[in-house]
């Protein structure tokens, strides 16, 4: 059966067209607020109910429920505070007088509305605290860590009501959960398996994808890369799509295989971002979701494998597939992890996106125990990664 959204219901703040061109015309008279990119994306996803049962952005009681014990204040797990920092700086004397009750419109960089932002509280946003209880540290070289405690110490909470969708790869939004939701029907498709992923595939991305596809109770699997936000050195959102579409096309059943962007912030929280991301998945109608080694990790901030355990405490209504590092084994001759593999580590050949992307920048060939060759196609094109 395909999850119903979490928290029961499947949450739409997408505006009608009729509304739509009323607010556009009141638009000039609303204080218009061009917020951090990230906001952009957390308002797209409100909208579209990726982020059900959130209506809006959170307030002050929401987010110490999430710091302090990773739910809603009713109960229902949820570890990433979704908030708005007012802007600072020129755009906050601006925005002084703006405050609970008013309607600010939510612009993106091009001078575009997004959204509506109905404003109920304004609150202090105790940066130290989430940093502390959501990523477990605040050392500022914590890239969301960095993030928070250049926001603004002063947060917005309201409904958001999306007026127009924000754009991922290739100038077009990303499917709505309800879009993949339809889709995963008319394939009747009842158990879908989500993978988390950031980068192009290599063999051990997909080693464990072929043993979720292997499983009986597994129908098809949703390869769900994170775009959104990006940083000098990553990879193009349309390269990661060619890159999946390549490895679909010449070594999958395309018939159990859907592709597609999610275009939001990556959260490097560990164990924490982890259920977050997993919880999303669940609104966008999977009910399998693969946890692979150190998800959502970042430097040494977090154990491997704190990332698995967390779904031992949090019931969120999907089954969680929790696979350990996998490798080529050159005795074995095959992909395996410690749990089939009895060879000494000498033996494994060594696969990571830093090797991967040395190779690559060298023209030297990379043996197909680590990438496939229509992948290294894709990744060997010029200009595939983001140089500012
Ligand atoms: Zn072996």
């Amino acid at each position: 059966m395909i999850p119903p959204a979490h928290g029961g219901r499947l949450v739409s703040r997408i505006a009608s067209d009729a509304v739509r061109d009323r607010r556009d015309a009141e638009l000039a008279d609303l204080p218009q607020v061009v917020p951090f990119i990230d906001q952009l994306y957390d308002a797209d996803k409100i909208g579209i109910g990726a982020y059900s049962p959130l209506e809006g952005f959170q307030g002050s009681e929401a987010v110490a429920s999430v710091v302090s014990r990773g739910r809603l204040p009713d109960g229902l797990p949820w570890t990433i505070p979704i908030v708005f920092p007012v802007p600072t700086g020129a755009a906050a004397e601006r925005l002084r007088d703006v405050g609970p009750g008013d309607e600010v419109a939510i612009v993106d960089g091009r001078g575009r509305a997004v959204a509506m932002l109905r404003i109920d509280e304004q609150f202090p946003l105790d940066r130290h605290a989430i940093a502390r209880g959501v990523y477990g540290t605040e050392d500022a070289a914590h890239p969301n860590v960095a993030d928070l405690l250049a926001a603004g110490e002063t947060a917005w909470a309201g409904p958001v009501t999306l007026l127009r969708r924000v754009e991922a790869a290739g100038g077009r939004p990303d499917p709505t959960p309800a879009e993949t939701r339809d889709e995963f029907r008319q394939r009747g498709w009842n158990s879908v398996a989500a993978y988390q992923c950031r980068n192009p595939p290599h063999t051990a991305h997909e080693y464990i994808q072929r043993l979720t596809l292997e499983r009986e109770d597994v129908d098809a699997l949703l390869v769900h890369p994170v775009v959104g936000r990006l940083k000098k050195g990553d990879y193009r959102p349309e390269v990661i799509l060619e890159a999946y579409q390549a490895l679909v096309r010449h070594y999958y059943p395309a018939q159990r295989v859907v592709v597609q962007p999610l275009a939001i912030t990556m959260r490097y929280g560990g164990p924490k971002a982890a259920l977050f991301l997993a919880i999303v998945r669940k609104n966008f109608g999977c009910g399998v979701y693969i946890v692979g080694r150190d998800q959502a990790g970042v430097g040494k901030y977090y154990d491997p494998y704190a990332c698995h355990r967390i779904f031992d405490q949090y019931d969120i209504g999907i089954r969680p597939l929790r696979y350990e590092e996998s490798f080529f084994c050159r005795r074995c001759g095959w992909m395996a992890s410690e749990k089939v593999c009895p060879h000494d580590p000498s033996q494994r050949v060594q696969t990571s996106q830093t090797r991967i992307r040395e190779s690559l920048a060298s023209g030297a060939e990379l043996p197909v125990e680590i990438l496939r060759p229509e992948v290294a196609a894709v990744l060997r094109r010029p200009n595939v990664i983001l140089t500012e």
